[in-house]
């Protein structure tokens, strides 16, 4: 797999704004939000793809997915709501090949999304 931007921030030699951190997960502010709060979750366990989640094991995903509502829980974003977005290749327009999970909030979210 090659280097992405986020192995980088997960490394740390890229900086990134960090709003939460634990040993399965790191989440940071999107560079460019789409929305007053968007925060990007990673796995540390580095895959590429939603797609691969099938062949990984459940308790990682379980984890994995328990870590993205503690980081909106952590951004009171409970009451207000919010959205959690994967990206999963071209057509979905995937940028970064690095699974991740989008938590955009702070403004009501458009319905079906673009
Ligand atoms: P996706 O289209 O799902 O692959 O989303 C990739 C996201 O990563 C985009 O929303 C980018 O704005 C964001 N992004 C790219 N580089 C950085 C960076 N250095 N720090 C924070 N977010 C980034």
């Amino acid at each position: 797999m090659h280097e992405t931007v986020f192995d980088r921030i997960l490394r740390g030699t890229l900086p990134a704004d960090r709003v939460y951190e634990d040993e399965d997960v790191l989440a940071f502010r999107d560079i460019n939000p789409q929305a007053p709060i968007h925060v990007l979750v990673i796995p540390k366990a580095k895959f590429a793809r939603f797609t691969e989640i099938a062949s990984r094991p459940i308790e990682e995903t379980g984890r994995f997915f328990s870590a993205v509502s503690k980081v909106a829980t952590s951004l009171n974003l409970d009451s207000s709501g919010y959205r959690v977005v994967i990206n999963n290749g071209r057509y979905s327009g995937q940028e970064v090949e690095y699974f991740h999970a989008h938590i955009l909030s702070g403004r009501k979210l458009n319905w079906p999304p673009g």
